[in-house]
């Protein structure tokens, strides 16, 4: 198994990267310039909790309105992200032009024009099998649905190769 890097402690985000109304949902992130591929476009930070810290956390926050943004970095190690963070309001495409290039970045898949909204493939992200979303993202390889079961879909592991957070890279070798 691959050792776990700590985080920093707050999100960066590009400059190349701007937070505006989306047509997908809510708000999206845009780029403000045109992107090369390869670009690191936002860096998740904050603090590595276990699985039963996480419960804790949700359970105190239910209720209060407070939102607890995390994403699943390996079996039983989640990261917490700060509050208010924009770095979270990138939507999901089927057909995304960001992917993750290391267990806290993402960064742009191909070549991205100025004002193209900036996504990731949930599916990339999450092993949770009970996520499900529905999705209207009209790319032509538009699932209709995205699950937390979506990586093991063999035309998935093929397209993102390495580029899934580390949980689900470690859950596509041992499948
Ligand atoms: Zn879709």
């Amino acid at each position: 198994m691959e050792t776990t890097s700590l985080p920093d402690p707050d999100c960066w985000l590009s400059p190349l990267a701007r937070v505006d109304r989306s047509p997908i949902e809510g708000e999206g992130l845009f780029a403000a310039a045109p992107i090369a591929q390869g670009t690191v476009i936002s860096r998740f930070g904050g603090r590595l909790v276990t699985d039963d810290e996480l419960r804790r956390l949700l359970t105190r926050a239910a209720g209060t309105g407070n939102y607890v943004d995390t994403l699943s970095i390996r079996r039983d190690l989640n990261l917490v992200l700060p509050p208010n963070v924009p770095n979270h309001a990138g939507n999901h495409s089927c057909n995304p032009n960001l992917w993750w290039v290391d267990p806290y970045a993402v960064a742009a898949r191909r070549n991205i024009e100025p004002g193209e909204e900036l996504t990731l493939d949930y599916a990339t992200i999450t092993d949770d099998p009970s996520f499900e979303m529905p999705c209207s993202c009209r790319s032509a390889a538009c699932r209709g649905q995205v699950t937390g079961r979506d990586w093991q879909l063999p035309q998935l592991q093929a397209e993102y190769g390495q580029h899934w957070v580390p949980v689900l890279r470690e859950h596509i070798v041992g499948s």
